[in-house]
């Protein structure tokens, strides 16, 4: 069992997951979560499937015993954070990722910083999942990036699919008052709830409720 059981990074078909929303909520439920969020991708969700989309979390946040939160993972490109203000109204939370390929690790930092001020962000998802590929950026623009992130009051996930950040990072986070939230990216509905590795390393860097962005809610 978890000790702040949520998980507010899952898919569904409404993106590249298999499995409808209820899938995931009924799974949800019985892993034990107290918190579910739901957050396909930005780009499969266009026009009267957003609408839809949004329906039918709803729907299930009144039918579940469990919060059930409406989310959507963006993009972060060369042109900023891919979601329109009018999405963003009708969302609990807007995680933005970068999912681009790129050969230098300080000019994904930089895409980063670039979300850190966007005010439709709420959260940064799986970062540094492509560090081990392209390599790391230097330890100077990592508290920079914690320290605007502090300033703009944005989150980072911790996500167990990718295992990032690593534990000096969360740590920093939690110094400095950055929240963090607990991620799957699960893309099937058994793997929602899957997120031992986030709780593991979150108390091992000494993280508390307090420390958790949707705290409120477990
Ligand atoms: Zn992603
Ligand atoms: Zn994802």
């Amino acid at each position: 069992m978890l000790d702040f059981p949520h998980d507010i990074h899952t898919h569904s078909a409404y993106s590249d997951g298999v499995g409808g929303i209820g899938d995931n909520v009924a799974a949800a439920e019985v892993r034990g979560l107290r918190l579910l969020g739901i957050s396909d991708h930005s780009h499969y969700l266009t026009g009267r499937a957003f609408n839809r989309y949004i329906r039918e979390v709803r729907r299930w946040r009144e039918e579940s015993g469990i919060t059930v939160l409406a989310g959507i993972e963006a993009n972060i490109t060369h042109n900023g954070v891919d979601v329109a203000a009018g999405m963003v109204e009708k969302l609990d939370y807007v995680i933005a990722s970068v999912h681009l390929w790129l050969d230098d690790p300080e000019e994904y930092v930089e895409l980063v910083k670039g979300a850190l001020l966007d005010e439709s962000v709420d959260i940064i998802g799986h970062f540094g999942a492509s560090f081990p590929h392209i390599g790391y950026p230097d330890e100077e623009s990592l508290r920079e990036l914690i320290e605007l992130a502090e300033a703009s009051g944005k989150a980072f996930e911790i996500s167990s699919r990718y295992r990032v950040p690593d534990i000096s990072f969360i740590r920093e986070c939690i110094r400095r008052g950055v929240k963090l939230v607990f991620a799957s990216d699960a893309h099937r509905p058994r793997d929602v709830g899957s997120v031992s590795w986030s709780e593991r390393v979150f108390k091992k860097a000494g993280g508390t409720k307090e420390d958790l962005l949707f705290g409120e809610f477990l």
